[in-house]
């Protein structure tokens, strides 16, 4: 709900204030670019200020901005608000125009913060913008007080010269600016895991690359091309980053997978896949990889087989929807957005074989993979593509 006359936003920053003030003035800096790079990608007006411990966004679109702050990583919350002199008369006097707009019964609250100095304490605001939200109302609704349990609250902060009035909190993502934390591969197919999992890094920090393996017959163009999208739903998040996604091929690798390797095929597959990303990130100074796996989800992603492939690579690999159970990880994917595309149906062939094993030993799995699967790993990363660039 806007409060007539809105011009700015109220940002709140959450774990950014508990570092110290170095880094804290690093991570504001970070978040208020990351901020100006989403309002501009999304054509939305506005300047962002940093201001004691919050970020203030000046906008003739305040509604618009409001979401775009919220869909920024680091941000708490965010309040569409109207400004006003930090004067008594001029408080009640947006308090009393925000209640005939916003407010239709039930029990309300007037909720003041100031800093700086002023000829009213915030108790006097609570009190004689009550009353201004009581006399402008009075006559079309019964008003009620309720300072504990308010169906709608009126907040007012005043800081030195000026008073911000708002209604409303909207959640952020929260998490920490993306760019605080280094980079790492996200491995992305475009299911519905894969980009939840790369959001969750994002939102703690670390901008990624995500990579997607293009298994020829076993994954095919509509395969792709969801990966693709899904890559595009999550710059949305970061347009100031790179986020097209790169492709791998391994159609050939895995068609041999599939002919040579038995019961342990997808763990060999997981490793290939693992030792891919890898020199990725090598290549673009990445310090470990992201998969969207969570435990016990398929037969390779039991505890015991995620410690034989784990083996494979000195890289980290996170895997941020481990503990998530299915509805958990498709009630994230339709708030962030990429449901939607991550269920188009796209047809490909099953790689996985009849009878997988869910504890492989690492003897077993070593046994049948083929001697040069990481060769192959290594040709595969080599001829990464990005995604919509045209080949030299
Ligand atoms: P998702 O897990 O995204 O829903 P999925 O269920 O098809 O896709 P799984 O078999 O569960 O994939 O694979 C586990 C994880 O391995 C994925 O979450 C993703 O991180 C990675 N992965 C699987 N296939 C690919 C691929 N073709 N390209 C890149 N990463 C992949
Ligand atoms: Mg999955």
């Amino acid at each position: 709900m806007l409060p007539p006359g809105a011009d700015a936003v109220v940002v709140r920053h959450g774990d950014v204030g508990v570092k110290s003030s170095s880094v804290q003035a690093d991570m504001e800096r970070r978040l208020r670019d990351n901020l100006e790079a989403i309002l501009d990608d999304r054509g939305i007006p506005g300047d962002v200020e940093r201001e004691w411990g919050r970020l203030l966004v000046r906008t003739p679109e305040p509604d618009a901005a409001a979401d775009a702050a919220a869909d920024t990583f680091g941000v708490v919350s965010a309040s569409p608000a109207v400004s006003v002199p930090a004067e008594m008369r001029s408080i009640r006097g947006a308090l009393a125009l925000t209640a005939r707009e916003c407010y239709d019964g039930g029990a309300y609250a007037v909720d003041a913060r100031r800093v700086g100095d002023h000829e009213f304490t915030s108790h006097d605001v609570n009190r004689l913008g009550g009353d201004a939200v009581w006399y402008a109302v009075e006559g079309d609704v019964r008003p009620e007080v309720d300072l504990d349990d308010p169906d709608v609250t009126f907040f007012v902060e005043v800081r030195d010269d000026e008073a911000f009035v708002f209604v409303e909190k909207r959640d952020g993502a929260g998490g920490l600016p993306l760019g605080s934390q280094k980079p790492l591969v996200a491995l992305v197919s475009g299911g519905i895991d894969s980009p939840v999992a790369a959001w969750e890094a994002m939102k703690r920090g670390s901008p990624v690359v995500p990579l997607y393996l293009d298994l020829g017959p076993y994954g095919g163009p509509d395969h792709r091309a969801r990966a693709e999208e899904t890559a595009r739903r999550l710059s949305a998040y970061a347009p100031n980053y790179d986020l097209r996604l790169r492709v791998a091929p391994a159609g050939d690798a895995v068609a041999r997978l599939g002919e040579e390797v038995g019961r342990t095929r997808m763990l060999s597959y997981r490793r290939f896949m693992y030792r891919v990303a890898e020199r990725l990130a090598e290549r673009v100074g990445a310090v470990g990889v992201v998969t969207g796996e969570s435990l016990g989800q398929k037969s390779s992603q039991t505890a015991g087989n995620f410690a034989v492939v784990d083996r494979v690579t000195d890289l980290p690999i996170h895997r941020p929807l481990f503990a998530l159970d299915k509805q958990e990880i498709v009630a994230r994917a339709r708030d962030i957005g990429t449901y939607r595309d991550s269920t188009l149906d796209v047809g490909c062939d099953r790689l996985a074989p009849s009878q997988p094993l869910t504890s492989a030993s690492m003897e077993s799995v070593l046994a049948d993979e083929p001697d040069d699967l990481f060769e192959w790993a290594r040709e595969a990363a080599d001829a990464v593509e990005v995604a919509g660039e045209v080949p030299a």
